[in-house]
């Protein structure tokens, strides 16, 4: 057993201060056994380390911006050169205008962009952006999808077609949530039933196009095209929530990648490199309706601000020029065979999904295109798992609804390391 007593004493003091002692609730080890989440105390490369010293490989990618992995010199280097000459002022600057330009230039179909904080802020002001250009109220979203933690995306699925929904979340009031609605994904036939019920109220859909919080859930063929003709049959827009597949699977959005074009984006995570940022934009006459030139308002004193807008140019430059993606997803793929050949071996009944260079390990034998699918997955399996690889120095989401990230900085032998430990945790689950 790993000595991890400065680790459990950082934590206790931090649940004296902050709730749960974490300040985001999927930083707790809540869903895989409870035990005190670990204490990191610095980042290199593919690699964290706890307050102890311990080393441990990152697949946590710090839930997805960190595709360069830790602390890249490059993303250093344009931190502290924008740091230098003060972390903010308020009024319009470089950085935040090369990013804007960046982002229009590779992603297509975004004519112009406002840059946000966080994920949260971009997918809001994107349904608000819908919502005014469109007149009207509903959105259609899908079953465990995570769209940040603003009111009205705290909805739990409805189950028919045009059930309204009901929140997640104590605190959000029933007004908010009742013109949002829910689908199972990958599902075209209640899609297309539900648009063409109440196509006519309905503001935008908003999807993630390769699902990445109910684990990885890749789109089938033809759903992406569906949702955009159903949005326009109706003179609804389609949004793209982004925030973690944007330059994750390609160098730019994973949409037109997979054939369609959105009329609004959201995007976040590594569009600032590992600072706080988010972005959201697409067509020229839908932007017409942001404030100040439209009636749309939508604001931010952080928004844009140097340092993330450097940190995440900096990370698009590197993408940009050593473009590792064929190289992340071959490493990946390796790590889903190791994964799926311990499985066999050791008797353990497993699926992943896998998209490029981000997978999710699902505990038994259903194949995961939806979040009822999902959910099926053994979550204590899943916890016993995530502890024995914890104890080997592989970290791994502490959910089963995430995502495995390998990184540009992940070597072949981090993938061998882990394929061994996978065989070990599996050895001793059996
Ligand atoms: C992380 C995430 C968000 C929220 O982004 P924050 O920066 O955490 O506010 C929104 N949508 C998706 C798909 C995400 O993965």
């Amino acid at each position: 057993m790993q000595d991890t007593s400065r680790s459990a004493t950082w934590f206790e003091r931090a649940r004296h201060v902050i709730p749960g002692g974490v300040n985001s609730p999927a930083r707790s080890f809540r869903a895989v056994g409870g035990d005190p989440p670990i204490v990191m105390a610095r980042g290199e490369g593919a690699y964290f380390f706890d307050v102890d010293g311990h080393r441990y490989i990152d697949y946590l990618a710090g839930f997805g911006p960190l595709v360069l992995g830790h602390a890249h010199p490059r993303v250093l280097d344009a931190i502290r050169q924008a740091a230098a000459d003060g972390a903010m002022w308020g009024t319009p600057a470089p950085f935040e205008i090369l990013l804007a330009e960046r982002l229009v230039h590779d992603v297509e179909g975004l004519d112009q962009v406002r840059l946000t904080t966080t994920g949260t802020e971009a997918v809001m002001s994107a349904i608000r952006l819908a919502r005014a250009f469109t007149g009207r109220s509903v959105v259609v979203k899908f079953e465990g999808a995570y769209h940040g933690h603003s009111d009205g995306m705290l909805v739990k699925a409805g189950s028919g077609a045009s059930t309204v929904g009901t929140q997640d979340s104590l605190g959000v009031p029933a007004g908010v949530v009742q013109d949002v609605i829910s689908l199972p994904y990958n599902d075209v036939e209640i899609l297309t039933r539900t648009m063409d019920q109440i196509g006519d109220q309905v503001a935008c859909i908003l999807a993630e196009p390769i699902v990445g919080n109910m684990g990885i859930v890749p789109p089938r063929e033809g759903y992406l095209q569906a949702m955009r003709d159903a949005a326009h049959k109706v003179g609804a827009l389609l949004i793209f929530d982004e925030v973690i597949t944007a330059f994750r699977f390609g160098y730019g959005a994973v949409g037109p990648a997979l054939g369609v074009v959105p009329d609004l984006y959201a995007m976040g995570k590594i569009i600032g490199g590992g600072l706080p940022a988010g972005a959201y934009g697409g067509r020229f006459d839908v932007m017409q309706y942001v404030s100040p030139l439209g009636g749309m308002f939508q604001a931010g004193t952080f928004a844009g601000n140097p340092l993330s807008s450097s940190a995440g140019l900096a990370t698009l430059d590197v993408l940009r020029e050593d473009q590792p993606y064929a190289r992340m997803e071959q490493l990946a793929e390796t790590l889903e065979q190791g994964i799926l050949q311990a499985a066999h071996d050791y008797g353990q009944t497993i699926t992943i999904n896998r998209a490029g260079s981000a997978l999710t390990v699902f505990f038994g034998p259903q194949a995961v295109y939806d979040y009822d699918t999902a959910k099926q997955a053994d979550g204590g399996q899943f916890a016993r798992f995530h502890q024995l690889m914890l104890a080997q120095g592989i970290y791994l989401a502490p959910s089963r609804f995430e995502a495995l990230f390998v990184s540009a900085a992940h070597q072949p032998s981090d993938i061998d390391e882990t394929i061994e430990a996978c065989r070990k945790s599996f050895a001793q689950m059996a």
